[in-house]
């Protein structure tokens, strides 16, 4: 089995040929999913104690397993928060694979990690961080929400001796899934501001002032939305970072999908005030064009992520051996053993520089602005609000729940598009719409057209 052989051989060119052709192929025919049992019938038994080859298995997945998943940078899929990794950064996740570093101690990964730090260096400087503001890459948006909250709940039992108190994080309705996920795990209770447009300082204060004495004592943090999910709000950063200053709270800002947008003159002022963020996600899987998966977690202060996260055994000393001594990623948010999910995103950034990926934010923002435009333009479209990002929320005038959900298996279906429909409350009334998210830079005006024109 780790015997280089001809099998190995083979199967090394199996696989180049297919990387290359897939990486080359921008527009790859959109897969659908199939049930389960259908899949069984079509694959058989993959898994046996012989084995049935590397050629064989190969075929499997190339010609009918992959065939049942969606490209993620197909130019018509406009669905939940799509993706689009550069031709560099999937080629050195392949490297990355090959090369077999371990990520979470730089007695091991030195050379690795101080790629990735670079990057991340990259990142404190697009939000304006003070100096010694450091972060580290996590599996995602959850992760690195879930490590920062982490570190805000333990700073907050140290300081305010709080050590078997519940909790209370406030954030808006706008927020992501994943708060209250995270919530959950680390057992805090969330408060929210309801809104579906920005959480402003206003309704946050009126938020605090509604809470008693004890429910008081309890609040460590606030989350707000560095562009929301649904619609690409970005909540008022500077004026919430100076409530969380005056009330001591820890300041988080959930930039998982609008973070990329940072890079991106056109907005840059919508996110003033996160550079007093006591953490920050940014996803670079979303839209900083990284293959998944690849998020990070930025704090201003990496000594109390360090202290929340550091792991301790008598296997792990030598790595925090002066003889061993540097960065390690392992200290700074929930995982030990980790790869180093960077690489991609240094590489894609050292070959192309910044500005390419000034432009490739851009596009994504004109993309939205510019199908904001034609959809004004339609008799049967509608707007629900102005682009925002590169998200565009609009609704089909006459249309039920019903119809836009079969509206979207059947462009599914046919291969067209993948565009899922999302709800939006407004004034108490919760109405199923259309959502459009640019990521791709490929994707034309065509290709919205005909997916507008699906709609008449
Ligand atoms: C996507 C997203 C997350 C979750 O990130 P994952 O990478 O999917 O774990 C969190 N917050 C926001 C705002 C997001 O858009």
């Amino acid at each position: 089995m780790h015997k280089i052989d001809i099998d190995t051989v083979e199967m090394t060119l199996d696989v180049m040929k297919y990387a290359v052709s897939r990486i080359t192929n921008t527009r790859p025919p959109l897969g659908a999913p199939k049930r389960e049992e259908e899949l069984k019938e079509l694959v058989g038994e993959t898994v046996t104690a012989e084995g049935i080859g590397g050629e064989k298995a190969f075929r499997i997945f190339r010609d009918i397993l992959v065939k049942a998943t969606v490209p993620i940078d197909h130019p018509r899929h406009l669905a939940f928060v799509p993706a689009a990794p550069t031709r560099a950064a999937v080629l050195f996740d392949l490297v990355t694979s090959a090369a077999s570093i371990h990520g979470a101690y730089w007695m091991e990964g030195a050379g690795g990690i101080f790629c990735e730090n670079v990057a991340i260096k990259w990142l404190i400087s697009l939000t304006g961080m003070p100096q010694g503001a450091f972060g580290v890459f996590t599996s995602g948006g959850t992760a690195a929400n879930l490590s920062a909250m982490v570190t805000a709940r333990e700073h907050w039992r140290k300081i305010k001796g709080r050590e078997n108190q519940k909790g209370i994080i406030i954030t808006s309705s706008g927020a992501h899934s994943s708060i209250k996920a995270m919530a959950k795990v680390i057992d805090v209770d969330l408060i929210l501001v309801d809104t579906e447009d920005l959480m402003t300082s206003e309704s946050l204060m009126q938020k605090i002032k509604s809470l008693d004495q004890k429910q008081l004592e309890r609040v460590f943090a606030v989350v707000a939305t560095g562009g929301t999910t649904n619609a690409g709000i970005v909540d008022d950063l500077d004026g919430i970072a100076d409530i969380c200053s005056k009330e001591e709270l820890w300041f988080h800002v959930d930039a998982a999908y609008g973070g990329g947008a940072l890079v991106a003159d056109s907005v840059r002022h919508l996110f003033n005030g996160i550079e007093k963020a006591d953490s920050i996600t940014i996803d670079p899987h979303k839209w900083l064009f990284s293959p998944y998966d690849c998020g990070t977690v930025l704090y201003r202060d990496p000594a109390l992520a360090k202290e929340a996260h550091e792991q301790e055994g008598s296997y792990l000393e030598i790595t925090k051996d002066p003889g061993a001594h540097g960065f390690n990623p392992a200290d700074y948010q929930i995982q030990l053993t980790r790869r180093l999910r960077g690489l991609p995103l240094w590489f894609s950034l050292a070959t192309h520089g910044t500005d390419k990926y000034k432009w490739a934010v851009e596009r994504g923002i004109s993309l939205a602005q510019l199908a904001g435009k034609i959809i004004s333009q339609r008799p049967e479209l509608e707007l629900v609000r102005p682009p925002s990002l590169s998200i565009v929320l609009f609704r089909r005038i006459g249309w039920t729940e019903e119809d836009y959900k079969s509206w979207t298996y059947k462009n599914h279906r046919e291969g067209l598009a993948l565009v899922t429909p999302t709800r939006w409350k407004q004034k108490g009334q919760n109405e199923t719409v259309v959502r459009f998210c640019f990521i791709n830079p490929d994707t034309t005006e065509e290709d919205i057209t005909i997916i507008l024109d699906s709609m008449k």
